[in-house]
């Protein structure tokens, strides 16, 4: 009995160094990729139900990775937040997305705005706002253009800084969209004390209505609170017709999901969006 203990016990620092060495390897070549700009953006079309129109374009960041691929987001943000690699990575997409948003918008096929992640360590950092007004100086970008999506969780901490920081993006026009909405934080008096325009209803809760009855309650619940306080509502990981129609049904205006499109490359984009304006 004493032998497997120790074996166990050193087969599971085994395990960890190893775990260690792979983080240790994803965040060199995350340094080098950063530096070498090996990042491309991708686009998701959200869609009015009512004019079936492009409103906007959720963009997506990948990594194309010489040796890993091309690399999905989840793999790396954690890490990227975790080191601080996202300050770097959080300014390039923002750049980069106000450029192909500008790109757009002169050849005449841009959708409302574009939404941008931007990850708590990047909004709180001091910079974030003045550097956010450079960007938009630099690239031409109209800042009513602009959409920040922000997660839940991080609004909640030092509730005046971040009070401080959504009400400037504010006056710059920047609008604010709150992600994965229900997922995090369970107090709501946020919705009415922050300058908010947008609820994002999480996949996670999207994915089995009309079928679950738990979903069903709180995906209209949510609808109904956001219309009550007069927020837009929109509904991500849309796949199938089914859940469209719940959500056309509930009052809902605007979807997002493979059953639109899947995230594309910027060529695909300004293809689809061309398409779109042609029919
Ligand atoms: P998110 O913000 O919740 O983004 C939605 C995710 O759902 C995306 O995954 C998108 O590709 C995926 N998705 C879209 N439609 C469907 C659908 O119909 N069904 C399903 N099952 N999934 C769908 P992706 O691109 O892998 O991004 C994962 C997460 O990484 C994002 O989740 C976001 O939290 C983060 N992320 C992505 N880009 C950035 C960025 O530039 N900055 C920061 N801070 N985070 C980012
Ligand atoms: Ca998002
Ligand atoms: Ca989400
Ligand atoms: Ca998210």
């Amino acid at each position: 009995a004493k032998d497997s203990g120790r074996n166990t016990y050193e087969f599971f620092t085994a395990e960890m160094q190893q775990m260690a060495m792979a983080r240790l390897g994803l965040e060199r070549d995350l340094r080098f990729a950063i530096e070498r700009q090996e990042f491309i953006l991708h686009f998701q079309p959200q869609m009015s139900l009512a004019t079936n129109q492009v409103v906007g374009l959720e963009v997506l960041v990948r990594w194309e990775s010489g040796t890993r691929g091309l690399v999905s987001p989840a793999e790396f943000i954690g890490l990227a937040e975790e080191n601080g690699q996202i300050l770097a990575l959080g300014d390039w997409v923002l750049k980069r997305a106000c450029q192909q948003y500008v790109e757009w918008f002169n050849e005449g096929i841009a959708p409302g705005y574009i939404a941008v992640n931007v990850s708590g360590r990047q909004f709180r950092s001091a910079k974030f706002t003045s550097r956010l007004r450079e960007i938009l100086t630099e690239t031409k970008m109209p800042a009513r253009g602009l959409e920040i999506e922000l997660t839940e969780s991080f609004l909640m901490e030092d509730q005046e800084a971040v009070m401080r920081t959504l009400n400037e993006l504010r006056e710059m026009g920047v609008t604010l969209s709150v992600d994965d909405f229900g997922t995090g934080y369970s107090s709501l008096s946020y919705l009415k004390r922050f300058p908010i325009s947008t609820l994002k209803i999480d996949k996670s809760f999207v994915q089995d209505v009309p079928g679950d009855d738990e979903d069903v309650a709180i995906v209209s619940a949510i609808i109904r609170m956001a219309h009550a306080l007069k927020l837009d509502v929109v509904a991500e990981g849309v796949e199938t017709a089914e859940q469209q129609q719940f959500l056309h049904k509930q009052g809902c205006q605007i979807v997002q999901g493979f059953l639109f499109s899947r995230p594309l490359n910027a060529d695909e984009c300004g293809k689809f969006l061309r398409k779109r304006l042609e029919e």
